[in-house]
């Protein structure tokens, strides 16, 4: 059998990085840091931010765009969205005692997630954020609490997607009845009805933010407000562009990955329509059973549009960085060993890869050309702790204390799994900013201690 060149799979990556490939901070943060780090660039955050609020705008549709948090644990999101006015989903108290902390007010907030606690529903009611409502017994649950508090709960119902049955999270229709019905009589105001969709669809978004705004009529009907409804998040980021995707899912195989490991699935790194034109897509088609687009039901009915975006509003908003500390050959490829765990890049973690091709930064000046094809290992005594399994083909050979620059990584893979493993810290995340007055990027720590 003959064993083929493993296919190379280029992340797509901004101007601003690319400048940082030929800076010598890159290396000077590896020495004063002492191991691995993740680099944050919040000015992708507010353009991707923008991009949001523009795409409602350009549809003539009232709205509010709030940052999924759980996509990223970094300070500076929060920050920015509080500067920038933007709402915050949470789904933990935790979450919510950050999103306050670093500004965001308590108006602004949504709170998802199942069965929340009560910690969390009581801080939420008394600042007056608005709880997306999962199931009837947590629907009692806030109505007693408001009640107790003297206080009115702002609330969404949560639509248990009819495409989507098996979903663990939301009402079906009968349970939305007996929802409204309870709180035409109880402490709550009904803002309206929220979803949230797995898989990135923009007609399935369409067309049940249609059914929803239905809902907000008939919940009108029996006195309530209902003048808003959320699509959630799960706007796609397009990680690699279409012809590499197409050719690389083409060529791939068992042996241009370590030990020929397979894998059941990938992410769709590579997505025709992405971020904020996909909310513009959803906006301007015309759901099931509907004769006009999302965007124009809106404003005919006064509903304004919630979306929750996690990972579309870091898209390009960081990197991860780790060295090379060991390389060992095998047959026709080498294992990389770095200074940190597959706990930073957390799709292994989903019994997957992350594919989009990490950025080799020599740190000397000779280098052999290649391609070098090596798979990256983690420093950990767990034979399937890699970072990459696949066969990368470096174009230069790497060697001990190169770095290997993951792109792209901010959403969901940088600290989503995060631990300190071996009693390895865990990576700084290191804010790069670009001040007008200075030639250089400026950067500082992301949570000042
Ligand atoms: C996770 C989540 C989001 C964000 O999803 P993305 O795919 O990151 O956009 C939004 N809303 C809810 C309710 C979620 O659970």
């Amino acid at each position: 059998m003959t064993t083929s060149a493993p296919p190379s799979l280029a992340a797509r990556t901004t101007d601003e990085v690319r400048s940082l490939l030929d800076d010598p901070l890159l290396h000077e943060l590896h020495h004063g840091l002492g191991g691995p780090y993740h680099l944050l660039f919040p000015g992708r955050f507010d353009a991707n931010a923008a991009a949001f609020r523009e795409a409602l705008a350009e549809a003539g549709v009232e709205g509010q765009v709030y940052f999924a948090k759980k996509a990223n644990k970094a300070a500076v999101f929060v920050e920015r969205a509080a500067v920038l006015g933007l709402g915050v989903d949470v789904a933990s108290h935790g979450e919510l005692r950050e999103a306050l902390a670093h500004g965001v007010r308590g108006a602004d907030v949504v709170v998802t997630g199942p069965a929340k606690s009560e910690q969390l529903l009581r801080v939420a009611v008394l600042q007056g954020s608005l709880v997306a409502v999962d199931a009837i017994d947590e629907l009692d649950r806030v109505l007693a609490l408001a009640a107790g508090l003297g206080r009115t709960a702002r609330v969404l119902l949560r639509r248990l997607p009819p495409g989507q049955p098996h979903s663990r999270f939301g009402l079906d229709e009968d349970e939305c009845e007996t929802a409204l019905r309870r709180c035409s009589a109880g402490p709550v105001d009904v803002e309206g009805f929220s979803f949230h969709l797995s898989g990135y669809d923009v007609r399935q978004r369409a067309d049940l933010a249609g059914q929803l705004v239905r809902l907000c009529l008939h919940a009108r009907e029996m006195g309530l407000r209902a003048d808003r409804i959320s699509i959630g998040g799960g706007f796609a980021v397009d990680y690699v562009g279409a012809d590499d995707w197409r050719r690389f899912t083409e060529e791939h195989r068992p042996e241009h990955y370590h030990a020929d490991k397979t894998f059941s699935g990938f992410y769709p790194y590579h997505s025709p329509v992405a971020g904020a034109d996909a909310l513009r897509a959803v906006l301007g088609a015309t759901p099931a059973g509907e004769r006009e687009p999302l965007a124009r039901l809106l404003k005919a009915a006064g509903v304004r549009l919630l979306a929750e975006p996690g990972r579309a509003l870091l898209d390009q908003a960081g990197c991860t960085v780790f060295a090379v500390q060991g390389v060992k050959e095998r047959d026709g490829y080498a294992v990389l060993t770095v200074d940190g765990t597959s706990l930073s890049l957390s799709e292994q973690w989903f019994e997957s890869e992350y594919l989009p091709e990490p950025v080799l930064v020599p740190h000397t000046e000779e280098s052999d050309a290649g391609p070098f094809p090596a798979c990256v290992g983690a420093a950990t005594c767990l034979e399937s702790d890699m970072i990459s399994w696949r066969k990368i083909p470096f174009p230069l050979r790497p060697v001990v204390g190169d770095l290997l620059l993951y792109l792209n990584t901010a959403g969901y893979q940088m600290d989503s799994n995060e631990s300190p493993f071996h009693e390895l810290a865990l990576p700084p995340k290191v804010v790069i900013e670009h001040p007008s007055d200075s030639v250089r990027p400026r950067w500082r720590l992301d949570r000042h201690p």
